[in-house]
């Protein structure tokens, strides 16, 4: 795509952001009729997610050529991962222990909803154990990525290791990955429109404006705490970019694309053929876009490590609970294997917050406090988690 052709679609994209605010906001409840629209959208990028994802790591990994270099690659990527994560965390902790946004905070008879009840897979083991799926097609079938892009990692290691047979396996992946991509070209066409539907409806379903407002102010210091948070950790990642990437405010312009439909999708797995696509265009190294950006969408989410460690923490004040700095330290491991474990789908972190709340002890009903916000706040912290994965694309860029 021309970079004109990106920056008119870019405008439309965010006039359709705008105008979706602006249509759930006036027309509350009747806005949910356009839901359909949304998920047209959504559903379209979706069908791309597997063969794409499956595709691109086993084109990424025959393009890295040798298992060294895959190694060298690999270890800036989860080192980068690793560090970002961790000062997201520990940006939540500080911005919390500083506005201070659960005293005083009016507790009511907070619940716990039925589907993190019914979440069972949240200890430690299970984050390791979702590494390898016993049967590919089942977890493809609910895009659970990670077990996926494992195996297509193993394989594509594999086919490095069998010479000259591999040619025409790594052709039909690489030309696999090719289509994928004009495909998504064309499925990004239909964002503005998509994105203005999906946050329209979501905020219909929130029942508008004014009803959205009521139930920001029970939590207002918390949504201010995050959203502070989260700005702060923007700018570091810009300050990455600029510094090790040595890249500026027209990649962050070329990736708005993809931010803003990660704002519109609240989910980072929905998002990665467009943030993959605007890597692309930014001339980001094929094998970073293909290898680094996949695994980002997985594994890399400093949005909502950042975001479990801010709310932990203000769950504790609300219930007038003190965290020791040994406990703290205790939350700032566990929101990000947390973050690690979420899934790249909408509110995923809200359910991996429970291994965070039951290694400090804090009572699981808190999550009830977050509840209503929680949909808000998701689309922000998705955005960011696709900011962090496209600075890493192009810090791996510049490492190579
Ligand atoms: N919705 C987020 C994502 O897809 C995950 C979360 O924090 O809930 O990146």
């Amino acid at each position: 795509m021309s970079h004109k052709h990106a920056l008119i679609l870019l405008a439309f994209i965010i006039i359709g952001a705008i105008t979706g605010v602006l249509y759930g906001w006036y027309f509350g409840t009747q806005a949910q009729q356009l839901a359909w629209l949304g998920t047209l959208f959504l559903n379209a990028l979706k069908m791309t997610i597997i063969p794409l994802v499956i595709s691109s790591i086993i084109s990424g990994v025959g393009s890295l050529g040798d298992i060294r270099h895959l190694g060298r690659v690999g270890g800036f990527t989860l080192i980068y991962y690793t560090l970002t994560t961790a000062i997201a965390v520990m940006v939540g902790l500080l911005v919390v222990n500083w506005i201070q946004p659960g005293s005083g905070i009016n507790l009511g008879d907070p619940s716990i909803p039925e589907h993190i009840l019914a979440k069972q897979d949240t200890g430690m083991a299970d984050i390791i154990l979702s590494l390898i799926s016993p049967n590919l097609v089942a977890s493809a079938s609910q895009t659970q990525l990670l077990p996926l892009i494992v195996f297509a990692i193993l394989f594509a290691m594999a086919l490095t290791t069998i010479g000259k047979k591999s040619n025409t396996v790594f052709a039909v992946f690489d030309g696999i990955n090719e289509a994928m991509m004009k495909l998504v070209i064309w499925i990004m066409h239909l964002a503005p429109i998509g994105i203005f539907a999906l946050i329209a409806a979501r905020l219909g379903n929130a029942g508008g404006g004014e009803q959205f407002m009521a139930e920001i102010k029970a939590v207002g210091m918390h949504v201010v705490t995050v959203l502070t948070g989260l700005a702060i950790h923007s700018l570091i990642l810009l300050l990455i970019l600029v510094i090790v990437a040595k890249q500026g405010i027209p990649y962050l312009v070329g990736m708005a694309r993809a931010l803003v439909t990660a704002f519109g999708t609240a989910s980072s797995s929905a998002t990665l053929p467009l943030t993959m696509e605007c890597a692309r265009e930014n001339n980001i190294d094929p094998k970073a876009v293909k290898f680094v950006l996949p695994l980002g969408a997985t594994i890399n989410m400093d949005g909502t490590a950042l975001y479990e460690a801010a709310a932990v923490l203000f769950i504790a004040q609300a219930y007038g609970i003190d965290l020791t700095m040994g406990q703290q330290g205790i939350v700032f491991v566990t929101a990000t294997l947390a973050a690690i474990g979420a899934a790249g789908i909408p509110e995923a972190g809200l359910v991996t917050m429970v291994i965070v709340l039951t290694a400090v002890g804090l009572p699981l009903e808190g999550i009830g406090l977050l509840l209503a916000v929680d949909w808000f706040l998701d689309r922000f912290r998705t955005t960011i988690n696709v900011w962090g994965d496209s600075v890493g694309a192009a810090v791996i860029h510049r490492l190579m």
